[in-house]
């Protein structure tokens, strides 16, 4: 094992979440590293929307904006990956990939969520300009499109009816599985939701842009956007690793201030519960800052 440094606060996750509560620790005058090895979730998007003030603006803009507010306060970022973390006796102990150790009294998960992708071939070209997860973030810039959802089953059934408040052309694509009921089928008829239950071979489009589905039975069906409703999961094992508490859904059970279960250890953004946008988890950030700070001020009275 090699050296070992000290601090008030460990932050993991260099997203909005991480970088907010690190603004609040820095102007408490505590002394905080913020790991991150540059896997924010929106990394893929072209812009960060519906961010009151930066609007549109790109997200690797926003961090970098976000790491040089952070430059007058004492607050170091690393950019390690942590692969261990443990508590004792009141204090934690996070480990990076090289075997260094860093300890503190208190310890932050920011360290988001990574997004199961459907397994269309080359999805990955189109995904953040034309192929999308949320609604809120890219529904208005596909308003009155024909939209594409995809969801296995009955999963993409919610969106679909929920992409009609964007566009009135809307086709629910299964990919293959038919398990919907016939009170389903009749719900989203009675919507106006189209169905396809065929299996996708692959996408055609220009430069990301999504142009057509393409259908094992040789159909190609005209689209400019798709949404999927294939779930997420954590980004890393840590919150595990430290005996979280976690809800059905895949993310750690918080508290009001974003504390877990475990003494001392707190929760934000799209890792915590709660809606995922990068304004809810800078705020979630923020929240915890204050929240830690004030806990070290406590424990610090004399
Ligand atoms: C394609 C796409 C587009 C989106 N568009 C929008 C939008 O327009 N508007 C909006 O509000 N929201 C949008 N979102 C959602 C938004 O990205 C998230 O809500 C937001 O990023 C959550 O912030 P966070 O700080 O919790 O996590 P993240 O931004 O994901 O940051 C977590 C950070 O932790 C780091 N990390 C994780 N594990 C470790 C580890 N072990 N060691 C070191 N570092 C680690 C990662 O590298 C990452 O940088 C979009 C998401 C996607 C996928």
């Amino acid at each position: 094992m090699k050296e070992k440094y000290m601090y008030d606060v460990i932050i993991i996750g260099g997203g909005p979440a991480g970088l907010n509560a690190a603004m609040l620790l820095g102007r408490s005058r505590r002394k905080v590293v913020v790991f991150d090895n540059g896997q924010h979730r929106n990394r893929w998007a072209q812009h960060m929307n519906g961010f009151l003030s930066s609007d549109g603006m790109r997200p690797h803009d926003f961090i970098q904006k976000g790491r040089a507010e952070l430059a007058k306060y004492n607050v170091e970022i690393l950019e390690k990956v942590i692969v261990t973390a443990t508590h004792s006796k009141g204090n934690f102990i996070v480990n990076d990939a090289e075997g260094t150790m860093y300890k503190a009294k208190k310890l932050l998960l920011a360290t988001g969520l990574k997004d199961k992708l459907p397994e269309i071939a080359d999805i990955e070209t189109y995904y953040g300009k034309s192929v999308h997860h949320c609604q809120y973030c890219d529904g208005w810039e596909s308003r009155d499109q024909p939209i594409a959802v995809y969801g296995l089953n009955r999963d993409g059934i919610g969106q679909a009816l929920a992409m009609k408040t964007w566009s009135a052309d809307v086709t629910l694509f299964t990919d293959g599985t038919n398990k919907l009921s016939r009170l389903d089928a009749e719900l989203l008829q009675r919507n106006e939701v189209k169905l396809c239950t065929t299996k996708i071979t692959g996408l055609a489009g220009d430069n990301g842009m999504l142009q057509e589905i393409i259908l094992a039975n040789g159909e190609r069906r005209q689209h400019k956007a798709l949404f999927f409703s294939t779930g997420s999961k954590q980004q890393c094992d840590l919150g595990e690793q430290l005996g979280c508490e976690f809800t059905s859904k895949g993310v750690i059970r918080t508290r009001r201030q974003q504390n877990s279960n475990i003494p001392g250890l707190y929760v934000a953004g799209d890792a915590a519960r709660d809606m995922q946008l990068v304004i809810v988890a800078a705020a979630e950030g923020a929240r915890a800052g204050v929240a830690i700070n004030m806990e070290l001020q406590r424990e610090e009275r004399k």
